[in-house]
């Protein structure tokens, strides 16, 4: 589904490298494929001489390195960052990588994911002083390193960490080291590549294949990686807590062609199309997918009900965030900028709709009345996802409980709201079953937390260690 007319949003992707002549232009790939993931910001950090360098800006990685800012950045060390504006809203200031300067050298931030505890402890380090350039939740780590006292750097970053509750996956970026972390719950992904001799670290595996990296192992969950001349050391800052990875990263985030925690994105969508139709078969014509993140569901419960995929529905690839959109009354007059249906392919035919989720329900009841509009005798809703009943505090812009359609009602009253002939959602165990992790193993678990409320971590509680330790 697109992101943009969901309400649904990831909130970053993040890149590095390590040991290449190209660092910035590699990078630059990288954020590139990893575009899917935020469309409001971009910025690159380079290594060079002893010195950081960077360039960043509001747009897409196309536009924000237009006119030759990639020919400024040399270096053979750099960290990426492609945003979409959730914690700490937009602008400039918020735009990563997050550059600090000090006398003791500087670092660069790049952060995926969302500090739940960021509010408290920013409160916690105003009140000692400290002045915020940004509103983002990822520049309270920068203060939290610069205000230990531990002997080294590392063990400054390894104390930050503790302190920091959430979901990060965090690059950290030094003159003479690129520091990798992941939370402990393990909720973002982050895999680890190597291009030649040098080191690749990415969100999603998809930025590998791109440059021309090989897929070595992911992150852990709780591991500190160092990186510099003398090579890659693993260390830990946490013990991993049972892995909490995002099920929305297989649902609809991530791209077909990465693999999550080793689990490829297009094959996990085709078992959930494959259970949705085991779950909630239907008699119909054609079964066709909302682009993109669908598509791969729909063909999946194509293949299992026998009924033929076809291409309904299309995106209009071409839509920036620039162009003028429709007003309200344009748009009830028709004018549909981002998704139009194959009137050839879906009149008088019964269709089954296949989507990855129903987040406000405004999106899903568009979609139906276009394909009744192009002649579909009935369009029968299937979602790839359990109700979405609960916000996200881990980086998924998922809206307040309130605007949550399935927080406020029944599974037929939303097949009504949205004027669907049947609806029908992915149960939570097949959710489960057909991704292929097993919750049952320590590392394989995955967070379920807008489908359950069950959040894997204590998203209430007040952080009081970092002012008790000081
Ligand atoms: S609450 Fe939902 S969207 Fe957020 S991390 Fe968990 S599964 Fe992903």
């Amino acid at each position: 589904m697109l992101a943009e007319i969901k309400g649904l949003n990831e909130e970053c992707g993040v890149f590095g490298i390590w040991g290449h002549e190209n660092a910035a232009q590699i990078t630059y790939y990288g954020l590139h494929s990893l575009q899917h993931r935020g469309q409001e910001g971009a910025g690159i950090v380079v290594a060079h001489q002893g010195m950081l360098q960077g360039h960043k800006g509001l747009g897409l990685v196309t536009e924000v390195f237009s006119n030759g800012e990639l020919q400024a950045l040399k270096g053979s060390a750099a960290i990426g960052h492609v945003r979409y504006s959730t914690a700490g809203g937009g602008g400039y200031e918020n735009v990563q990588p997050l550059l600090f300067r000090s006398q003791t050298g500087s670092i660069a931030l790049a952060h995926n994911g969302n500090l739940v505890n960021a509010m408290d402890l920013k409160l916690q380090l105003e009140e000692q002083g400290s002045i915020f350039q940004t509103t983002s939740d990822t520049e309270v780590f920068a203060h939290l390193i610069r205000r230990s006292h531990a002997p080294t750097f590392k063990e400054q970053i390894k104390e930050a960490l503790t302190y920091v509750e959430g979901a990060f996956a965090f690059l950290l970026l030094t003159e003479t080291a690129l520091y990798v972390a992941l939370d402990p719950h393990g909720f973002r992904p982050l895999s680890i590549g190597r291009l030649g001799n040098a080191y690749v670290i990415a969100s999603e595996t998809c930025a590998f294949d791109v440059v021309g990296a090989t897929y070595e192992r992911e992150v852990e969950p709780g591991e500190l990686i160092i990186i510099s001349a003398e090579g890659m050391r693993s260390e830990r800052f946490a013990q991993a807590q049972s892995r909490s990875i995002c099920s929305m990263e297989y649902i609809y985030f991530a791209r077909p062609d990465s693999n999550v925690d080793g689990i490829n994105i297009h094959t996990a969508r085709k078992n959930l199309g494959k259970r949705l139709a085991l779950e909630a078969p239907v008699e119909a014509d054609i079964v066709t997918g909302v682009p993109d993140s669908s598509i791969s569901v729909a063909i999946g419960y194509a293949e299992a009900t026998g009924i033929p995929y076809e291409l309904g529905l299309i995106k209009n690839r071409y839509v920036g965030r620039t162009f003028i959109q429709p007003s309200q009354s344009l748009r009830e007059q028709g004018v549909k900028m981002k998704l139009s249906p194959v009137r050839g392919v879906v009149a008088e035919k019964r269709v089954v709709m296949v989507d990855d989720s129903i987040v406000r329900g405004t999106t899903s009841k568009r979609i139906v009345a276009m394909l009744r509009e192009a002649g579909a005798t009935e369009v029968h809703v299937r979602i790839s996802s359990p109700p979405i009943t609960h916000p996200c505090f881990y980086g998924i812009d998922t809206s307040t409980k309130e605007e949550l359609i399935a927080s406020n009602y029944t599974v037929e009253e939303i097949r009504q709201i949205i004027g669907a002939d049947s609806l029908a959602f992915l149960s939570q165990e097949g959710l489960l079953e057909a991704i292929g992790r097993s919750p049952h193993l320590p590392l394989r678990g995955q967070c379920m937390a807008c489908f359950t409320g069950n959040y894997p971590t204590d998203i209430h509680k007040a952080r009081s260690l970092f002012m008790a330790t000081k």
